[in-house]
Order: C-alpha cells, then sequence, then structure tokens
C-alpha cells in the first residue's frame, strides 16, 4: 500500500485543492484528512459521517472544593501559574503536568483526560474519507495526526485499497512530522512567492531528513516565473522530483465555493489538464 501526502510548508498554496482534484484522479483510495488544526477538505468532499468518536488526549487537572484545606501547595508548586488564589485551575493555563494532583495532601484534585476534538470515517462521492476536527485552542494536533493516519491504513487494508492520499498538516511543526512519517512519498505544493520559496525549502529539508521522497509543483506558477526557475533549480540540486506548474485559475476558488474539485467544476480548465500532468508524473513514480 502508498500513501501520499500532500504538503505545503505554509498555507493557502492550493494544498486540499490539489488533494481533492487528484481524488478525481487516483483509484482504489482512502482520503485522510491530516490537516487537523485546519480540517477543510470535508466542504468540498460533504462526507456522509458513518462513524464519529471522540479524541481524548492529555488531562486536566480540577480542584474538588469539598476537599480542598486550602493549604496553598499546589499553587506553590504549579510552575503555569494555572491556579488562581480562591483555587480554580484556569484550563487554557493548565499545561496538564499532574504536579499538583500527585502532591495535594488531600487528594482533593482530580486528573482526568480530556476530550480535544472528535474524528470520523465517512463515505464520499470518492471513496471513504478520515478526518477530524480538533477542538478550539487544544493541543495534541500530533497525535490526533497520527490517529487519522493510522485509520486510514485500516480502512485501506480492510477494503483492499492499495492507496491513501492524505492532506498533511502545514508548517514544520510537530504535525507535519506527524503527516508524513513513514509515508512513501510527499508532494509539496507550493507558489512562486518568497514566503512559498522559503516554506517550500523547510519542509523539503525535513522530507529529507525523514529520507521520504519528495516531489514539488507549482501552483499560480506564471504570477512569478523567476520565482519558479528558482524552486525547479532547488528541486534539481535537492533530489527533489519537479512534477509540474499550474498556471494561476480563478476555478480553484470558484469551485471551492460550489463545494466541487475543479474537475466537477471546470473538466476542460487548464488546471486540471496540468493537474492530469502532474497526477501522472506522481502515480508514475509512487508506482501506482
Ligand atoms: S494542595 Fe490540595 S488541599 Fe492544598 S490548596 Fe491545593 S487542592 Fe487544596
Ligand atoms: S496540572 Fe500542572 S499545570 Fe495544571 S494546574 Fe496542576 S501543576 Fe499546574
Amino acid at each position: 500500500m502508498k500513501e501520499l501526502v500532500i504538503i505545503s510548508g505554509k498555507g493557502g498554496t492550493g494544498k486540499t485543492s490539489m488533494v481533492s482534484a487528484i481524488a478525481s484522479l487516483a483509484q482504489n483510495k482512502v482520503l485522510c484528512d491530516a490537516d487537523v488544526d485546519a480540517a477543510d477538505m470535508h466542504l468540498i468532499m460533504s462526507p456522509e459521517v458513518i462513524k464519529s468518536e471522540p479524541f481524548k488526549a492529555g488531562c486536566e487537572a480540577k480542584i474538588d472544593k469539598n476537599k480542598c484545606t486550602e493549604c496553598g501547595l499546589c499553587r506553590k508548586l504549579c510552575r503555569f501559574y494555572a491556579i488562581s488564589p480562591d483555587f480554580i485551575i484556569d484550563p487554557i493555563d493548565c499545561e496538564g503536568c499532574g504536579v499538583c494532583y500527585y502532591f495535594c495532601p488531600e487528594k482533593a484534585i482530580t486528573f482526568e483526560q480530556k476530550t480535544c476534538g472528535e474524528w470520523f470515517i465517512s463515505d464520499t462521492r470518492h471513496g471513504p474519507m478520515v478526518h477530524a476536527r480538533l477542538g478550539i485552542a487544544e493541543e495534541n494536533s500530533g497525535k490526533l495526526v497520527s490517529l487519522v493516519r493510522k485509520e486510514s491504513k485500516r480502512i485501506a487494508e480492510e477494503s483492499g485499497l492499495d492507496l491513501i492520499i492524505t492532506d498533511g498538516a502545514p508548517g514544520v511543526g510537530c504535525p507535519v512530522i506527524a503527516s508524513i512519517g513513514g509515508a512513501s512519498a510527499v508532494l509539496i505544493v507550493t507558489e512562486p512567492t518568497v514566503s512559498g520559496v522559503h516554506d517550500m525549502k523547510r519542509v523539503a529539508e525535513l522530507a529529507s531528513f525523514f529520507r521520504i521522497p519528495a516531489m514539488v509543483c507549482v501552483n499560480k506558477y506564471d504570477l512569478n516565473k523567476e520565482k519558479t526557475e528558482e524552486i525547479k533549480s532547488f528541486a534539481e540540486t535537492h533530489d527533489i522530483n519537479y512534477v509540474g506548474q499550474i498556471p494561476f485559475d480563478p476555478v480553484f476558488t470558484r469551485s471551492m465555493v460550489d463545494a466541487k474539485n475543479i474537475f466537477e467544476y471546470a473538466p476542460d480548465s487548464d488546471a486540471c489538464s496540468e493537474v492530469k500532468k502532474i497526477w501522472k508524473r506522481v502515480s508514475e513514480r509512487l508506482g501506482c
């Protein structure tokens, strides 16, 4: 089984549009939205949820006022100043380290796992999809990314599907590391801007560090051909396959507004013909 993770280094480059376009071209696949901090593939895929589960991670400390003698030890020990003078724990400041729970002489503090979000298995017009929603200001998105990828793999195995197309997390932090670890290859979608090039280089270094074969394509390449050339030459000198470029095309935005991918919205557009070429090269490289 192969897993292609589509990443970008930064948001707004057209990564999700690319994933949903590829969903029209790839066969026998599971779609996985691992961009759990800002999941948006469901807006295009209109998934019909068939299973939902809470995502539990980290623990939350709470003081039982009936048992607390207000000795003040927990406030003294808490390095995050999360406990107020009247012994209420601020859930935003609390880092869930558990120190107060372990040292409270009255056993007045509970420390239970908290629900940080929800994850889903759904049916879509392009096959099964695993996706999630992380609660506002919740952490542990790396764990949730790992969970949705693991479920996608399980579904692919059980259903005899040989490809997983994953919408990876943006950036270069923990969520994107969790998105790409163990993947067959990554496709970096970038744009020809100073920040696009900078972030593409960082995420390419990350893929190289984890020894994951990388490919790159440029969206809106005609907006700055000089920067597009810079991306191309970076790819050539860093063992990254340059798989194509897509001209600026408003069909990306319009199709999203219409809850469609570009093949469903404007199958004869230039963008579609370029994405087809890109997918041909990517699938050849993946061997699928
Ligand atoms: S350590 Fe326990 S008993 Fe002391 S103030 Fe904190 S919660 Fe109350
Ligand atoms: S769990 Fe840690 S961070 Fe949270 S209130 Fe207790 S000592 Fe402070």
